[in-house]
């Protein structure tokens, strides 16, 4: 692989919490484009850089992780996913940032810092609360929405310098969050000595992120891309905190995308309040869920492998009887499904998307045309395949009209079935 390497880009041979070397490959979803680069029409005809999507499986801290880092520039740059689009995600977010707000008693001084702030979604909550906000994000095109939209917004990648330097710049920060960024991190160790520089000594960090073990259970392989380095459950993260003298001290469990754990780390022996039971229970529920098992993932290979197979039948029969389908969405995740399942125009007419950013180019690699969703509203196809099927409960609400015609869905997860 040599297209588009740039120094970042690499195979690694050690784990990237631990360190150590007992790496195990268990799945390989094969050599796949950035889910998150969409190709206009006049780059069609190119060949597009394809990388490994290959899981290991460290021996020594059970982290799940890619066996190959795809330089962050080349993806995060021009970064096209929006957290307003969907009206999940603000609610979400809003009721969060109330919740942290008062759990940690915010004052109107206090700083909250969130990284991988998006479009200043999260922060928006937090300005209600009256406190001082920071984001910090390093696609050029969001940042400038959320700096437009009045959430102060650094162009970034976040690290141990720019932790830092904010430290310096403004204070510390009461609070720190992480938001569907922290298995996007390359370099761990620099990010959490960062939010070690800049966190107060009695603040607080949260880190959002997607359950491994719901993953698991939901065969969720479509969660799996190149932006995603690192796949959590409790046990590997615990060991990385306590690497810097940081600890868990409450864990909650939420339903975002499809399964996500809610970790609030702070500095050890900084804040008198005890580690709540919740940390003690979720890491013993995962080593009676064998999540520290190798054969654990073994069998989630073979049922993502079962799967496809399922999918890739149930597509090419409906298009024998002469049904006509579309994706439904064109997300990151929807085109780690197509790309290992080869799923490509002779199957799916076009995906219907509200993103404007993506409207009028082609998916990575099955190269599926993105359009306007309103553009096929008066001639829709007789089936869905919901490509965000962790919104599937707005969305199928959303497209009741649909429905009532006879409009069908396939979800592609845990098991392909149709609604
Ligand atoms: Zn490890």
């Amino acid at each position: 692989m040599t297209m588009g390497m740039k120094d970042s880009e690499q195979s690694v041979n050690q784990c990237r919490i631990c360190k150590g070397p007992n790496l195990t490959l268990f799945l390989a979803l094969g050599d796949q484009p950035h889910c998150n680069r969409f190709v206009t029409k006049e780059l069609l005809n190119r060949e597009e850089p394809r990388y490994p999507l290959d899981l290991y499986f460290c021996h020594d801290c059970k982290l799940m992780q890619l066996g190959y880092t795809v330089s962050p520039e080349s993806m995060f740059k021009d970064y096209p996913y929006v957290s307003g689009t969907t009206a999940t995600l603000p609610a979400h977010f809003h009721s969060l940032a109330k919740e942290i707000a008062q759990r940690f008693s915010l004052k109107p001084d206090d700083l909250v810092v969130d990284i991988g702030s998006n479009d200043g979604t999260f922060l928006k909550g937090f300005q209600a609360m009256q406190v001082k906000t920071l984001g910090v994000d390093p696609a050029t095109a969001i940042v400038k929405m959320a700096n437009e939209q009045g959430v102060e917004t650094i162009e970034g990648f976040f690290s141990g310098d720019l932790g830092e330097g904010i430290a310096r710049e403004r204070g510390r920060a009461k609070v720190i969050t992480a938001a569907g960024v922290f298995f996007h991190v390359e370099d761990l160790d620099s990010f959490v000595r960062g939010v070690k520089a800049l966190l107060a000594d009695d603040g607080v960090f949260m880190v959002q992120a997607i359950y491994l073990v719901d993953m698991l259970k939901q065969a969720s392989y479509d969660n799996i891309y190149h932006e995603h380095l690192c796949y959590y459950s409790l046990g590997p993260l615990t060991h990385l905190f306590r690497r810097f003298q940081m600890e868990v001290f409450d864990v909650q469990r939420s339903p975002i995308h499809g399964g996500s754990i809610l970790v609030y780390v702070r500095n050890a022996g900084k804040r008198s309040d005890p580690v709540l039971p919740s940390v003690k229970e979720m890491l013993a529920a995962e080593e009676r869920e064998h999540i520290y098992d190798l054969k654990t993932y073994q069998e989630f290979a073979a049922r993502v492998e079962r799967n496809r197979g399922v999918l890739v039948d149930m597509l090419k029969d409906l298009k024998r009887q002469g049904k006509r389908i579309a994706a439904y969405g064109a997300p990151a995740k929807g085109n780690t499904l197509l790309n290992y399942c080869r799923i490509g125009t002779d199957i799916l007419e076009c995906a219907t998307e509200k993103n404007r950013l993506k409207c009028d180019l082609y998916t990575p690699g099955m190269h599926i045309p993105v359009v306007f969703e309103e553009e096929v509203w008066n001639n829709p196809p007789d089936y869905y395949l919901l490509l965000p099927w962790n919104f599937q409960q707005e969305l199928l609400e959303k497209e009741r009209a649909f429905r009532a015609k006879g409009g069908k869905f396939i979800i592609p997860v845990p098991d392909p079935h149709i609604v």
